[in-house]
């Protein structure tokens, strides 16, 4: 008797630990083989979130922050285990941007546009969102897609480590496009873990996944059914939707404490502000810093043109995330502008009707080309700097080297906006091993010649690693 009674009490707790057979049941996701340590993907994210940080205008709203903090932390705190990595910080930051879109960066730094949450129709698409950026960064998508062949080189890809719920500019356009270098667009197989994760992480966390595929549905109408590059280059919100459906339909959800209420509030008062910018219009803008709602207009305050001759001193910089060192006179200072890295003298630069203007210094940058042929690729980036600028004018190009590689200088001459004043303009590229463009361009007014050592001592220093 006491046998058969420990039999049957073993017999139940048999079927009591085998009942959850829904949750083992889900969807086993694995990483991808990576050749990254977890404290990369850290110290690479924090480099990124430190441009971005510059770049973007946060929204300063302590309420929305704190919100936005709450849910994403208890998505975190449901990261199945054996995707918490004890090293990874995540963050959550809203940016003041119209356009629906989210991004995260290695280690955890999360950026959640706007346009995004005022977009959502319910807490669980923002939420769904949010899971689907956190699965990116806890499956460590960034550095698994670095570790594949190397398609995005060093210089863009590790900066640009992130994923966005929308994906990114298509292939071939240049990296002028607005913060191209944060955007990396992963591959279908990594979106549809990341949508699989993120069902997951959902349900522990109280949410019905289904949310997630629903803001798939809220993005595709909002986008008024075209979507343009996210539709073509992205599997299909129907599909998403189905597939994660699918995967609802394995998971038990949690019970929930999230409360409705909150979210409204927190869409009524955005909705109450005035109008975001969208990402381009930042870009183009040149702000720098975080602003607030109520800074977002800079005083102009064009380049002064009292410039002090270039420092024999020189100062070495990383820039792109160590994919680029250089030297630069220690009396400029550099500015991020974009996805562009500017190094300026005082009184070399500004900004004249809410767009940034200098008239002496250096930038650097990356294009991204179709073209593999170095002089074809350099003119599509030539054509592309002379868009909506009649005075740019081509003077030829010779052969020359940069960081020991193949590379182009050519001489323009151009017309400044701000100052009407006649320049010179000259442009260096070479290719990336991932053959995209890495170009190096000076400005300074025409006839100036003080800075011409200063520009050939900064070219010869450049080291490309990518
Ligand atoms: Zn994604």
């Amino acid at each position: 008797m006491i046998r058969r009674q420990s039999l049957i009490a073993w017999l139940t707790l048999v079927a009591i630990s085998a009942m959850p057979l829904s949750a083992l049941a889900q969807t086993q996701i694995k990483y991808h083989s990576n050749k990254y340590s977890v404290q990369d993907d850290v110290k690479l994210g924090r480099q990124a979130a430190q441009e971005a940080d510059s770049q973007f205008p946060l929204l300063r709203d302590n309420e929305i922050q704190g919100y936005v903090e709450d849910v994403g932390r208890r998505l975190v705190s449901s990261i199945p285990s054996q995707f918490q990595h004890r090293e990874f910080q995540y963050s959550f930051k809203v940016v003041n941007a119209r356009d629906i879109n989210a991004f995260a960066l290695p280690g955890g730094p999360m950026y959640v546009n706007r346009g995004m949450i005022e977009a959502a129709r319910t807490e669980g698409e923002m939420a769904g969102v949010m899971a689907h950026e956190i699965s990116h960064v806890a499956l460590r998508h960034g550095t698994a897609q670095a570790t594949k062949g190397q398609k995005y080189g060093l210089l863009a890809g590790i900066a640009g480590i992130a994923g966005t719920i929308l994906g990114g500019q298509g292939a071939g356009q240049l990296a002028q496009a607005p913060f191209a270098v944060y955007v990396l667009k992963f591959s279908r197989e990594y979106e549809t873990e990341a949508d699989i994760l993120g069902s997951q992480i959902m349900a522990q966390a109280g949410y019905d996944p289904r949310d997630l595929g629903n803001m798939f549905r809220t993005l595709e109408q909002q986008s008024g059914g075209g979507g343009g590059g996210f539709l073509s280059s992205h599997p299909s919100p129907s599909d998403r939707y189905a597939r994660i459906d699918r995967e609802a339909q394995l998971l038990r959800v949690n019970s929930s404490s999230a409360d409705t209420r909150d979210f409204r509030r927190v869409q009524e008062k955005l909705r109450g502000y005035q109008r975001a910018p969208t990402m381009a219009e930042i870009a183009r803008s040149g702000q720098r810093n975080p602003v607030g709602e109520n800074t977002s207009n800079y005083p102009d305050n064009p380049p002064s043109g009292r410039v002090a001759y270039p420092s024999n001193r020189y100062q070495s910089y990383s820039i792109f995330n160590g994919g680029v060192q250089v030297n630069v006179p220690n009396n400029w200072r550099q500015i991020n502008d974009g996805s562009s890295v500017w190094f300026v003298p005082e009184g070399g630069y500004g900004q004249a009707n809410g767009q940034p203007v200098y008239t002496h210094g250096a930038s650097f940058g990356v294009a991204q080309t179709n073209n593999r042929n170095l002089q074809r690729a350099t003119e599509d980036l030539i054509n592309s700097l002379g868009q909506g600028n009649n005075n740019l004018r081509s003077g030829g190009s010779q052969r020359t080297t940069l960081s020991g590689r193949t590379a182009l200088f050519s001489t323009l001459s151009n017309v400044n906006e701000a100052t009407g004043r006649p320049e010179t303009v000259r442009l260096v590229t070479t290719q990336l091993r991932d053959g995209q463009l890495f170009y190096m361009i000076t400005v300074t007014p025409q006839n100036e010649r003080n800075f011409e050592s200063a520009f050939q001592t900064i070219l010869r220093s450049v080291r490309i690693n990518d």
